[in-house]
């Protein structure tokens, strides 16, 4: 996204620049820039493609410099430093290379190297990237006591490369690719370091899934979230304030009405809602554990000679609400919803329209059960997912994390919450995978991932059954029946995941025609001359006094015009009034997307606000 940065626009050619679709999380440790990202024989075999790629732009710019370039979903991408901003001729020439080594089929050679002479080696070739990631992998060790390392380079003809591979057997095993565009990218994902052009490509084993990946990579950029929320005027972004959005009122009335059915589904469901402080001293961070862990992504203040931070999260101040009296095993479950306003530190060139984001609401909620009540509140709450993920169509789907290696607690807590978890997940028959030890250390967790329209994949939200964090660092008891101290288990669980996130991914998975019941403005009411405007007024308030939101479009356009217009912002009905509808206190309905012959039906006003107000309630999609 170019406004979240202030970026060298002079780097990258304009015709060249336009926001890629694939997701690159940017890498700025040593460890995240060794990584190949190749974790299968498909991603081996889209890295392989990003060294022939490198081959390619060196043999066209000699003092090519270059940076890293890994699998990412989807395809890969090279970083390089070039003496000129690349244009799509130099794409096409590029792939031109490209084919030349695929066709002569290089092996790939694994080549190991003593540490300093991989050096001189990327000293030599003036590889000042390559020379930075291997001073870093020294001075690692150096503090860490240990000897320099062996490195290891990957050799394909004429070029070899700095790298943990793996590869494919040779460029002959390289299927049928596509590069796609170039973009600027800050090398480490630092605003500070230079910006170097990133080529992104697309590899896959046969030109049937190129040509469907091609496919939706150009539906997925139609759906860009971040371009709809300015065609439909929801929300923009500016650079005053990088990775946070800013909402207009049409984005506002979005977010209030899933705000809205997310309140009144908890109060249904027996939540509580609280409000805790944004700005905390360090002491709660220092108790909770976070603190010098997680402290580099909280932003930090100094106030009267004081450290605080913004929160990055809701959870240790609930705490305090709960502590705030003796608790009894009655009170439970004692569930604590919060819309806390969280802040994290994420790097400026990492930053994305609604789903990379520094300023975000989560709909958290903390629940604090007895230790046997984990099972009961664990099938409430898939049925809550569930339920809330129906109101947009969407199947969630579920992978149960288990106890990691390293984990604080008693194997016994941890062995009875796992049961629990896993019978709450068999009896509520949801879909779900078990990925062992892939918990935090102080809970196993679900995580909730749904496919999109275009079968991508997001991970929502998380259900986290916190056996230590909360109830042993802040101390947290109950009164049993026996009248002794006993530990509460605490849950941690968002059903939408951020607000901002949620509304990014629903935007694109509806290609921003929402559903009637969130859509901002739920019907535009349509007068076919001057003479018919003050009866559209009139349906607009008895539609309005029902809770539906409503426009009349009392301009002077055609009506034509005025359903063009209504269908660009995809408002999900039309309602055109004539004479003949005035005469009668009645509308023609048009429905968003409808044919332009399908047949309309013609509804009286009373009998239209009642349907619609029914339709808005069942919160569907049509
Ligand atoms: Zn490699
Ligand atoms: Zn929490």
């Amino acid at each position: 996204m170019a406004e979240a940065a202030p970026t060298d626009q002079a780097q990258v050619a304009p015709e060249a620049q336009e926001a890629e679709v694939l997701e690159a999380p940017e890498r700025g440790s040593v460890e995240e820039l060794l990584d190949a990202g190749a974790h299968d024989d498909l991603d081996a075999m889209r890295h392989s493609t990003a060294h022939v790629m490198a081959e390619a732009v060196l043999d066209l710019f000699e003092d090519a410099k270059l940076g890293i370039g890994p699998a990412i979903d989807g395809g890969f991408y090279y970083d390089f430093a070039l003496p000129r901003p690349l244009t799509p001729a130099d794409l096409e020439a590029i792939e031109e290379r490209m084919r030349t080594s695929v066709a002569a089929a290089h092996p790939f050679v694994r080549k190991e190297m003593a540490f300093d002479d991989a050096r001189s080696v990327e000293e030599g070739s003036g590889q000042t990237f390559k020379v930075e990631i291997l001073d870093d992998l020294a001075a690692r060790a150096k503090a860490a006591a240990e000897p320099l390392p062996e490195v290891t380079f990957y050799e394909h003809g004429p070029f070899s490369d700095l790298c943990r591979g793996p590869h494919v057997a040779s460029t002959g095993k390289i299927g049928p690719f596509k590069l796609l565009s170039v973009a600027g990218a800050y090398w480490r994902g630092d605003e500070k370091r230079p910006m170097l052009q990133r080529i992104y490509g697309t590899v896959w084993s046969s030109q049937d899934e190129l040509e469907q990946f091609m496919w939706r990579r150009a539906e997925a950029k139609k759906r860009d979230h971040r371009k709809l929320g300015v065609q439909l005027d929801l929300y923009s972004f500016h650079d005053v304030a990088p990775g946070s959005a800013f909402w207009h009122p049409k984005g506002q009335r979005l977010w209030r009405t899933l705000e809205g059915a997310m309140r009144q589904e908890q109060e249904r469901r027996g939540y509580d809602e609280v409000s805790t402080p944004i700005l905390v001293s360090k002491r709660l961070w220092e108790q909770s554990g976070h603190w010098g862990l997680y402290d580099d992504n909280m932003f930090k203040l100094e106030i009267e000679g004081q450290t605080y931070s913004l929160k990055p999260m809701n959870c240790p101040e609930s705490t305090f609400i709960y502590k705030s009296r003796v608790r009894s095993y009655r009170d439970f479950p004692l569930r604590y919803a919060e819309y806390g306003r969280l802040h994290r530190n994420e790097r400026s060139g990492t930053l994305s329209g609604l789903t990379r984001v520094r300023q975000f609401i989560q709909d958290d909620a903390h629940i604090y059960v007895r230790p046997d009540q984990v099972q009961a509140e664990i099938e409430e709450l898939l049925d809550f997912v569930q339920v809330t993920y129906s109101w947009f169509g969407l199947s969630p789907r579920y992978v149960f994390a288990t106890k990691p290696d390293k984990a604080v607690g008693s194997a016994e807590l941890w062995a009875m919450a796992e049961s629990q978890i896993k019978e709450a997940l068999d009896r509520s028959g949801a879909q779900y995978k078990v990925k062992p030890k892939d918990g935090t250390f102080y809970a196993p967790k679900i995580d909730i991932y749904i496919d999109d329209a275009l079968g991508r994949e997001w991970q929502m939200a998380t259900i986290q059954v916190d056996l230590t964090m909360l109830p042993d660092r802040f101390d947290l008891t109950y009164i049993d029946e026996a009248g002794k101290q006993q530990r509460p288990v605490a849950i941690h669980r968002a059903i939408y995941g951020s607000l901002e996130r949620f509304i990014g991914i629903i935007v694109e998975h509806f290609a921003g025609a929402l559903p009637l019941w969130v859509a901002p403005v739920q019907a535009v009411v349509i007068p076919i001359a001057d003479r018919h405007v003050e009866a559209g007024r009139e349906l607009a308030a008895i539609l309005g006094a029902k809770g539906i939101r409503v426009e009349v479009d009392d301009s002077d356009n055609r009506m034509q015009n005025k359903i063009r217009l209504s269908q660009e912002q995809k408002v999900p009905l039309m309602l055109v009034l004539g004479d003949r509808e005035v005469e009668a206190r009645s509308a023609t309905v048009r429905r968003r997307g409808a044919a332009r012959d399908a047949a309309q039906e013609t509804v009286g006003w009373d009998a239209l606000a009642d349907q619609l107000a029914a339709e808005v309630a069942a919160r569907r999609v049509e």
